[in-house]
């Protein structure tokens, strides 16, 4: 189910839904928008901000998704061949206040 004041972004010309961080429910608009400036958030854990600020975070987390991504990948490959490993963390290593829905 898609509300119409849910906000997503959209990654590779796929939109996918912004998530509270905290309890993953889809956050939306919070309060009535004023022309410029918007709030957003998961009014449930106060978790609230600048909906400028959350499509920041929620890019970021998108980057930092796909270079976890990536190197998961490689240390998959790296235990069947030895010679190649790939050092990295494959979590996250901080606490993102807003992520994406990256399942299509
Ligand atoms: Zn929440």
């Amino acid at each position: 189910m898609k509300d119409n004041s849910n906000i997503g972004i959209s990654i590779n010309g796929v939109d996918h839904s912004v998530l509270c961080g905290i309890c993953q429910a889809p956050v939306s608009i919070v309060g009535p928008s004023n022309c410029g400036s918007s709030t957003a958030g998961c009014v449930k854990c106060a978790n609230i901000a600048d909906l400028q600020e959350v499509l920041a975070m929620a890019i970021e987390f998108t980057r930092e998704e796909e270079h976890l991504r990536l190197r998961q990948l490689a240390q998959g490959t790296g235990r069947r061949r030895k010679a190649m490993t790939v050092d990295g963390r494959t979590t996250h290593d901080q606490v993102f206040r807003f992520i994406v829905d990256l399942k299509v």
